[in-house]
């Protein structure tokens, strides 16, 4: 979608300026995830927006595993993270890297603050530090250690390093101000003690920098300009400025927050959906109804529809959060034009055609999307029995019911005029067929002589028709109506996966792969399942239904 250019965001201005004023020559973003969880549609946002600037700037995106902390870190993450970006569009071409293949230069850029007496080993225990640190209305409390000698912090910084002290007991801190009001500036820790084996750089190290030490110095090793995240990290941006520049970075970058993206009327919460994947209430982190890029991509959505979400959703500084109705309408608008419209039946009942020929069957052309004809046409198989919708057909018909009853003319789809002549039951009480009969001067669903029916069904040719199951989802929990009962337990919508076996679809179903999309006639927007759909037993999943109350927020 090309981008409107009557507004430009802060982001785009504050960029606009630097190149302008000189101060860059060039933009690079990066996209620098933790590889400790899966990619929620948050991050769809990051990984655009950080995507989008590049390529707007004819500049370079870089993707950066984040990977200081070897506590949570997996190289699984590391992998469905890229797939994830890919099927985005976001290319980082050769521009792949680890932080912790910058620990050596992270370990010098320490030494450096500490031959300055900008940074000191600290031996107060992790509750003492708290304890020193002061609040917003207290200033703090410098350390007893804040004046060890350079050659001692030195000597001491090494030893951490060696291994000869034990988790805990050492710390390296940035001697900066313990009054400052913004308490990120009170002689922060940079470098902790921590015997772990790092799925990079294995036993290599023993001691791991702090995120907002190790982030500044990321970004400034990679050349980065404008280092884009969220609102949470607006405070600690002096100390990314202090990092760089006591560092000495010659062209350092520039720290730029916006506020994070909350989508509402579904399960966000990471841990929620935590809790939801471990008791195995939904089957793992690429559940369709979970807002993971995984689930997404496995429900039906398309990267275009994300992109088109997230540019409606704007950047912004102030926190507001997004209904999921406008992520459905997103994928409507993506597929009404894309995808075939095809003939399904969820809810399956037998209509037999008493007046057509017993035995045979006709192919009629259809079009494949009325309101995009160059998807072209293709042949669906009609004969005396069908499939039709068990609501399409009523036995007592209320006012303004227009689809099947006992006596009544309606259009089968792209077929003919059939004319309701009775129908049977079993013994409790179901519908069991349905009987009409057809004029065969109606063929194509045209009238043969002005006479008007105000009804139009769809249908599925019973001998060739596929067996399918369709799933349908709502969403799993309502945060806003609270995701806990009284009890304790999880407040679950018992209708978030409704399973329709023995769905009815058109012979031209046969030799769909995951992931293909289609409109169902009247009934939404459905994907191949990934997982479970298989040549011989198709599974769908439904992505959204067709209509919505959704309108576009005025702009
Ligand atoms: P954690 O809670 O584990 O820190 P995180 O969601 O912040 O998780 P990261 O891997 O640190 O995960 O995030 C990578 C990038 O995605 C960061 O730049 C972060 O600012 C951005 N990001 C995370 N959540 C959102 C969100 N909801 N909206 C926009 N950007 C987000
Ligand atoms: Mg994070």
């Amino acid at each position: 979608m090309e981008k409107e250019v009557t507004s430009r965001n802060f982001i785009e201005q504050a960029i606009d300026k630097d190149l302008s004023e000189g101060v860059y020559d060039h933009v690079c973003t990066r996209f620098p995830p933790e590889p400790n969880g899966y990619l929620h549609i948050g991050h769809a946002k990051s990984i655009l927006l950080n995507y989008g600037l590049a390529q707007q700037y004819h500049g370079q995106f870089n993707l950066r595993f984040d990977d200081t902390n070897p506590t949570k870190e997996k190289t699984e993450f590391v992998d469905s993270i890229k797939e994830d970006i890919q099927w985005l569009g976001a290319d980082w071409g050769d521009h792949l890297y680890f932080a912790s293949d910058y620990f050596e230069q992270m370990y010098e850029a320490a030494v450096k603050l500490i031959k300055e007496g900008k940074a000191f080993v600290c031996d107060l225990s992790a509750e003492e530090i708290r304890e020193y640190r002061g609040t917003l209305k207290e200033p703090g409390k410098e350390s007893p250690y804040r004046n060890r000698s350079v050659e001692e912090s030195l000597d001491m910084f090494r030893r951490m390093r060696d291994g000869e002290y034990p988790d805990g007991s050492k710390v390296l801190r940035a001697k900066i101000d313990m009054s400052s009001p913004n308490i990120n500036m009170r002689d922060p820790v940079i470098y902790r003690v921590a015997h772990m084996t790092h799925h990079n750089t294995g036993d290599k190290w023993c001691i791991y920098p702090m995120y907002d030490f190790a982030h500044p110095i990321e970004d400034a090793i990679e050349g980065i300009t404008h280092s884009i995240c969220t609102l949470e990290f607006e405070d600690h941006r002096p100390l990314y400025d202090w990092v760089v520049r006591e560092i000495g970075y010659e062209m350092p970058p520039r720290q730029i927050e916006f506020a994070k993206l909350y989508l509402t009327n579904v399960v966000t919460g990471k841990r929620y959906i935590k809790k939801l994947v471990e008791e195995g209430i939904v089957d793992g982190w690429d559940d369709p109804r979970l807002v993971s890029i995984a689930a997404l991509r496995r429900r039906g959505f398309t990267p275009d529809s994300i992109k088109l979400f997230v540019e409606l959703c704007g950047v912004s500084k102030a926190h507001s959060s997004v209904d999921y109705a406008m992520l459905e309408y997103c994928i409507r608008e993506d597929l009404k034009l894309k995808a075939s419209r095809m003939m399904a039946i969820l809810k399956p009942v037998k209509l037999i055609i008493d007046n057509y020929p017993k035995g045979q069957t006709e192919e009629l052309e259809v079009p494949n999307n009325m309101e995009h004809p160059e998807l072209g046409t293709r042949k669906v198989t009609f004969g005396r029995e069908l499939y039709i919708e068990q609501e399409d057909f009523m036995e007592e018909p209320p006012r303004k019911y227009f689809r099947m009853f006992p006596g009544n003319e309606v259009r089968l789809m792209n077929a003919y005029f059939v004319t309701c002549t009775g129908f049977e039951k079993d013994a409790d009480g179901n519908i069991t067929e349905i009987h009409c009969t057809y004029d065969p001067a109606s063929k194509g669903g045209n009238s043969p002589d002005g006479r008007k029916v105000k009804g139009t069904i769809h249908w599925v040719e019973a001998t060739t028709a596929l067996n399918a199951e369709c799933r349908l989802y709502e969403n799993i929990i309502d945060e806003e109506k609270g995701v806990y009962n009284e009890d304790g337990s999880l407040n679950l919508n018992p209708n978030s996966l409704v399973i329709l076996k023995d769905c009815m679809l058109e012979a031209n179903f046969a030799g769909v792969k995951a992931y293909d999309k289609f409109q169902f006639v009247r009934n939404g927007f459905f994907c191949v399942d990934s997982h479970d759909s298989k040549p011989d037993g198709l599974v769908f999943n439904r992505i959204v239904s067709l209509k919505s109350s959704f309108k576009l927020p005025a702009k």
